[in-house]
Order: C-alpha cells, then sequence, then structure tokens
C-alpha cells in the first residue's frame, strides 16, 4: 500500500489521494493498529457494525465515512454515527439526515453515489439525477456537499473499469463546474486504486489490500 500512503501513482496523477481504510468485518483493535500507524479515516458498510465498533475507539476522534447502501429507517443513527455518508443516491435522504445531525456537531459531509455502470446493481443514482439530488444537499445548512462516489462494476476487462472512472470524472468536473467547493471524487478499491487515481480518484477506499482478505463479504 505504499503508493496509496504517498498518495502519487505514475506521471499522470498530479494530485494526491486519500485513503479511506475500510474497516468492515474488522474488529476495534485491529482498526487501533492502523491508527497507531498514522490512519485516521475509516469506512464502515453497516450503521449497527459502526455503532458497535465505534465506543471502543472513540477517545481516538476517528474520521467515520458511511460507505454501505444507506436505508431511510437508518438515517437518524447514521447522521450521529457517521461524519461522511458517501452513499446519498436518492432525495429522500437528503432532509432525514439534515434534520438528526446534532448541531454541536460539524455539518454532515455527503458524497452523491453514482450507478456509473452496474445495471444489476440497485444503489447508486442515474448520472441524469446528480444535478437534483447536489441542489436538494446544498439546500440544507446542516449538510456538506463534497462530491462523486461510485463503485463500479468488478469487470474483469480493467478496460471497462477505466472508462467507468474516466466516466466519473467527467461527471465530477460537471458537478464542480457548478459547486465549485466539492473536493471529493470516491473510487477505486484494493483490485483498481492505481487505475482510479490515474483517473481523478481524490479518496480510495482500501479493505483487503491493507487488512488482508475478508471471509464472506
Ligand atoms: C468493501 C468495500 C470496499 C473495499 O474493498 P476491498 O476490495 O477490500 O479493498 C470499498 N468500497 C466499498 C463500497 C466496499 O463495500
Amino acid at each position: 500500500m505504499r503508493a496509496a500512503e504517498t498518495g502519487r501513482i505514475g506521471t499522470n496523477a498530479p494530485h494526491v489521494a486519500r485513503l479511506l481504510a475500510v474497516s468492515k468485518t474488522r474488529a476495534a483493535d485491529e482498526v487501533a493498529a492502523l491508527v497507531a500507524c498514522g490512519q485516521r479515516a475509516f469506512g464502515e458498510n453497516y450503521v449497527q457494525e459502526a455503532l458497535a465498533k465505534q465506543p471502543a475507539l472513540q477517545h481516538l476522534h476517528l474520521e467515520w465515512h458511511l460507505i454501505g447502501h444507506l436505508q431511510s429507517n437508518k438515517a437518524r443513527e447514521a447522521a450521529c454515527a457517521f461524519d461522511w455518508v458517501q452513499t446519498v443516491d436518492r432525495a429522500k435522504l437528503v432532509p432525514l439526515l439534515a434534520r438528526h445531525r446534532p448541531p454541536e456537531r460539524a455539518p454532515l459531509n455527503l458524497l452523491v453515489q453514482v450507478n456509473i455502470d452496474d445495471e444489476a446493481s440497485k444503489s447508486g443514482c442515474r448520472p441524469d439525477e446528480i444535478a437534483a439530488l447536489a441542489n436538494t444537499i446544498v439546500a440544507q445548512p446542516r449538510l456538506c456537499l463534497r462530491g462523486l462516489m461510485a463503485i463500479p462494476a468488478p469487470d474483469p476487462d480493467m478496460a471497462r473499469r477505466r472508462d467507468a472512472f474516466r466516466a466519473m470524472k467527467a461527471l465530477f468536473d460537471d458537478l464542480a463546474a457548478r459547486h465549485p467547493g466539492i473536493d471529493t471524487l470516491s473510487m477505486g478499491m484494493s483490485e483498481d486504486y492505481e487505475l482510479a487515481i490515474a483517473e481523478g480518484a481524490t479518496l480510495v477506499r482500501i479493505g483487503t489490500a491493507l487488512f488482508g482478505p475478508r471471509n464472506g463479504r
């Protein structure tokens, strides 16, 4: 993981990508071991799993990202347990997250999740829905629009994955033209983060390459 730690891969990636350590299925002491190496940002797929893990780590003041699908009946807990929600893919979630963000906390950082190429996946909005969803978010003072997130289909053909990353970068640039404050394009996982960074990712989500293989999900 040296490359993702330093954030610079290849010569055509003039930006620095942040590393999000994906800690799903990992115990709190495994998270703490990475914190000891300097890692501060962690991603979880399930609200309940994050809530179970966080008390043991509370004194470390980590940055928590929700990267799994968010059900609306979990929006209240998500707005309290996380600093970022990367999986906003429908307007219904927006007022719920805003209403339940505790007033003493900083605004909740949000990414719009885009279904860029995976017709089988029910998560992520269509590209033509991004603009309206972004406008709904920026109208809420308790929320902060930070950019876009995608989980491209795990296509064995890396050229097709590259196409998906490239399409995401174009959507991100489009959105940035209307919302100059956005700064985050979350894409790339253990298998393809180098490609994602080369195509413009500013945040890569890495589990296996940091912690080793998972059992199951
Ligand atoms: C599990 C997961 C990751 C990390 O995947 P690895 O292949 O283990 O690096 C990244 N993003 C999302 C949304 C995930 O669910």
